[in-house]
């Protein structure tokens, strides 16, 4: 048995072997860059007008109005002193002109301009390599592309950049008693459910579930799907038959599959009997069965690894700390992640802890965590990760 600590460094100090891939800009969403990205030129890379307006040529209250530059126009217009041209946002800023005023600010009487107010030297001009200077570095290797990320590349000119892969995820779920939703069931089985939550949790987060097995609580087919799914994954994730019952087969299968444990049980509530493994460059998790063992081992150790593996430099979902709504008592006998809900007015810990027990989950969007025997106090923080 490990400590919650230990079996968290034992997964991200794992060597990964990353995959380099070269994407189009459109595909690269949620994979983290390969390599830095430096600017290729100054951003913005000419003096661009900030508002629609008159840019102007010395500062005073009134200018004679000569032309009109619009934005993507491409010519120079060379502006005497005393002279304005009518420019609009994003369009290049004639190199003569000295502030740009917004229209809102100005009148117009036939070719004569007159300003409310006085401009003042360099006023709503975006100046070249504002943002950025060319050579700069923009983004760095490890950084994992968001929406903006992607805005930021293309408006460089990029449009191939170099990414690390995601793993190929394969799931085995485990038991004699599961059925598929949609069939008919007998009393004694119940519907086979973590896959679904568990594929969820891996879209949720920018994976795909590529291979998804179900075997019977035996052995020998228990050792030969795993070994199929070996065949071509990175990352295994079985379901159930990991604890220490008759029927659990999971643990020996592997091992008789050339993975080897890096840990087994972690003193923790729920999710105990968690099973980390290592093939060469392949990892298997065994989760619990109990739908929110797995779901909460998926989020508080699965997570850290895939991210590991994708070449990611923050590992894991953050803590935060919110105040409590409520006096809590931990009176599990283990360290605890507990379902709770947290909104502007705090956290809440839900009924419903049991290890079985998936509605609370459903209906919260954090798992709290309590250390053994904690007592917390109304208004106390508490620390949360944030799972939806
Ligand atoms: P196990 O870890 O195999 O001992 O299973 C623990 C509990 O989780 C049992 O009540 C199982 O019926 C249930 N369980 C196991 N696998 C699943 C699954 N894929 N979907 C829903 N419940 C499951
Ligand atoms: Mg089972």
């Amino acid at each position: 048995m490990v400590t919650i600590e230990e079996a968290l460094n034992s997964i991200k100090s794992q060597e990964t072997t990353s995959k380099v891939e070269t994407k189009p800009l459109q595909e690269v969403l949620g994979l983290a860059l390969s390599e830095d990205i430096v600017a290729p030129f100054d951003m913005p890379s000419f003096d661009n007008s900030a508002m629609d307006g008159y840019a102007l040529c010395g500062l005073y209250l009134e200018y004679e109005i000569v032309g009109e530059v619009a934005a993507g126009d491409t010519k120079e217009t060379a502006l005497k002193d005393g002279e304005a041209v009518r420019i609009f946002t994003g369009a290049k800023v004639p190199a003569s002109a000295s502030a740009v005023m917004m229209q809102e600010k100005t009148k117009v009487q036939g070719n004569h301009l007159f300003l409310d107010e006085m401009p003042k030297a360099g006023q709503s001009i975006r100046k070249k390599g504002a943002e950025l200077q060319k050579g700069q570095l923009v983004l760095q290797k490890g950084h994992v592309l968001n929406p903006s990320s992607l805005g930021l590349i293309g408006s460089l000119g990029l449009d191939i950049v170099k990414v690390i892969s995601k793993p190929r995820i394969h799931m085995i779920t485990t038991g004699n008693e599961l059925v598929k939703p949609g069939q008919p069931k007998k009393e004694g089985q119940i519907y086979e459910s973590n896959s679904f939550a568990i594929a969820g949790a891996l879209e949720q987060f920018g994976f795909q579930c590529a291979q998804q097995l179900q075997v019977k609580d035996d052995f020998e087919e228990t050792k030969k799907s795993i070994q199929k799914s070996m065949e071509t994954c990175d990352v295994l994730i079985v379901s159930g038959g990991i604890s220490v019952g008759d029927y659990d087969f999971v643990k020996q299968a592997l091992e008789e599959n050339g993975v080897q444990e890096l840990f087994y049980k972690v003193f923790q509530k729920p999710g105990k009997p968690l099973y980390f493994g290592r093939k060469g460059n392949q990892f298997a998790f065994a989760l619990p069965g109990n739908p929110a063992s797995s779901l909460t081992c998926f989020f508080i150790y699965v997570l850290p690894l895939l991210q590991k593996w994708s070449g990611h430099t923050d590992l894991g979902l953050p803590w935060y700390r919110f105040p409590l709504r409520h006096d809590y008592e931990n009176r599990f006998d283990r360290p605890s992640f507990l379902k709770a809900r947290v909104t502007s007015d705090g956290a809440q810990i839900l009924d419903g802890q049991g290890s079985s027990m998936i509605q609370s989950m459903a209906l919260g969007n954090a798992l709290a965590f309590v250390e053994l025997g904690e007592k917390f106090k109304k208004g106390d923080l508490i620390k949360c990760k944030l799972i939806s």
